[in-house]
């Protein structure tokens, strides 16, 4: 039987949050079942969300995150969080990836990431429109085995693993069943980091593997970018006045 995919998303409600979800909606709709696509909003699940998901064909769960935002530059931390405590709660088998809805995807990445055991990564392009250019984030790879990382000068000393949230996967089990991994269910924390911004990732993959050789390195040899991060800086935009829409378009 094909593993189920377990796709996490945060969003909130903005101009272009239609566009994001039907164009990341469409895509998962073309990978093969299992998947379920765990959306998480803040504060309350808007009905212009629920329509899209409801019309999307896929399997899903609309989740709502209530926690009291203190730190405004959470950026979804909160609404991973919550998804992934729904899957521990459910004890949803499968493999977990964090798919913000921004980001572009190919239909390999989810075929690959079906075959992860316990922990995989990959390499993502980071795309800044600005600087028309475009840096690789994640591991250096020698067939499966992560030997080496892309990283960006500013974060070299700190960071332990550098990974973006869109270049790794997991399989849910380690969530809910940690002795299968040889883990003890209490050195777990399994939670992303809300206090360091930057930190989250690595954060978090700190509490799932002990080091790179508990990775999977992949497609062999991370020969291919399967997904792409990008930046958008669109505010340069002219517009007529009195025709701006702050929300998403499905509002109106
Ligand atoms: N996000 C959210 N609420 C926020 C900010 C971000 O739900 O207040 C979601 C957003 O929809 C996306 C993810 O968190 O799915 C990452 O946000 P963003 O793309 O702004 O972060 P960046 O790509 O700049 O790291």
């Amino acid at each position: 039987a094909r593993k189920q995919l377990i796709v996490v998303t945060p969003t909130y409600n903005r101009a272009l949050q239609a566009f994001y979800l039907n164009r990341l909606g469409h895509v998962l709709r073309l990978v093969p079942p299992p998947l379920v696509w765990i959306v998480v909003e803040m504060n309350a699940a808007s009905t212009e969300t629920a329509d899209i998901l409801r019309g999307m064909g896929i399997m899903y769960r609309h989740l709502v995150c209530t926690k009291n935002l203190t730190d405004i530059k959470d950026r979804g931390v909160h609404q991973r969080n919550r998804a992934l405590e729904h899957i521990e709660h459910h004890k949803l088998d499968g493999i977990v990836y964090f798919a913000d809805d921004d980001n572009v995807y190919s239909l390999q990445l989810f075929e690959t990431i079906r075959e992860i055991s316990r922990f995989g990564t990959w390499p993502v392009a980071m795309l800044a429109q600005s600087k028309n250019k475009a840096t690789l984030e994640g591991p250096v790879c020698n067939g499966s085995q992560v030997i080496g990382w892309h990283t960006n000068e500013k974060s070299k000393r700190l960071r332990r693993f550098h990974v973006d949230m869109s270049g790794f996967a997991f399989n849910s089990t380690i969530l809910w069943d940690p002795k299968r991994w040889k883990k003890p269910t209490s050195a777990l924390i399994r939670q992303l980091d809300t206090v360091k911004e930057g930190f989250q990732e690595t954060t978090f993959i700190e509490q799932l593997v002990e080091d790179e050789s508990q990775m999977e390195a992949t497609p062999l040899g991370c020969s291919k970018i399967m997904n792409w991060h990008l930046h958008l800086e669109a505010h340069e935009l002219g517009y007529p006045k009195g025709w701006l829409l702050q929300k998403n378009l499905d509002a109106v």
